[in-house]
């Protein structure tokens, strides 16, 4: 099957357990305003590969990912806009015996999602934010597709991680952590919240491509702020 690719890493430990083989998929219909990578968006960019070429690939690795308690992550862009080409690769990945993960902000049609979800082991889900009107305005779509997707993780058993990039002024909200918290609460299968702080490494490639970057005046937040908000989340 063929599909788009932005770019993959072979060595990848930030994007579920262990050390990954990350493919980062092109194109996705948010516009998040901190996104880093605004090169994936367009969905007619990228290299075009096959599934069977890509397993190749990373099956190459799979000793070193299995001895890690690693395994295969496929992120974005936005990976549900090709669910097809990711299922048919976690499939393939299943036959391999890899965990496998998926990096998304879960926007996409549940029929989609469920495609994908079959094969997956882990969904590491953005939250954006837990406000549906700040969601809608960092991102430009609507947090709906975000508790679909939960839900669908939830019926189908498949472990959530959940995601918030920490944005001061956006995001940096301690009624944000209570609403995790309490989403976490409702939900059996999310095992872990990841915060993650904003930062602005990817702001080149917006004026590169000819973008308006709206947080040029925003910065990280600080190691103090990210401390209390941890301390709040496991409280
Ligand atoms: S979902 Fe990810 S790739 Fe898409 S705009 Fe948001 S941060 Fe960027």
């Amino acid at each position: 099957m063929k599909g788009f690719l932005h770019s993959y890493e072979t060595c990848g430990a930030v994007d579920g357990p262990g050390i990954r083989f990350v493919v980062f998929m092109q194109g996705c219909p948010l516009r998040c305003k901190y996104c880093h990578n605004p090169d994936t968006w367009a969905p007619d960019k990228g290299q075009e590969t096959t599934s069977e070429d890509l397993i190749e690939k990373i099956s190459r690795y799979k000793v070193f990912m299995r001895n890690t308690g690693g395994g295969l992550t496929v992120s974005g862009g936005e990976p549900l806009m090709q669910a097809e080409f990711v299922a048919d690769l976690f499939k393939k990945a299943k036959e391999h015996d890899l965990h496998t993960a998926l990096d998304t902000s879960g926007v996409s049609s549940p029929e989609l999602v469920e495609t994908v979800l079959k094969y997956t082991d882990l969904l590491l889900l953005d939250v954006k934010s837990t406000d549906p009107q700040m969601y809608k305005m960092l991102t430009g779509v609507k947090i709906d597709y975000f508790y679909k997707t939960l839900e669908l993780a939830d019926k189908h058993g498949v472990e959530v991680w959940l995601r918030l990039v920490v944005v001061p002024s956006f995001t940096d909200k301690f009624e944000e952590i209570d609403k995790i918290n309490a989403i976490k609460a409702k939900y059996s299968n999310i095992s872990k919240v990841e915060l993650l702080p904003f930062h602005k490494m990817g702001e080149y490639k917006w004026a590169e491509l000819g973008l308006k970057y709206e947080l040029e005046d925003t910065y990280e937040p600080s190691s103090k702020t990210m401390e209390e908000l941890n301390r709040a989340l496991n409280e």
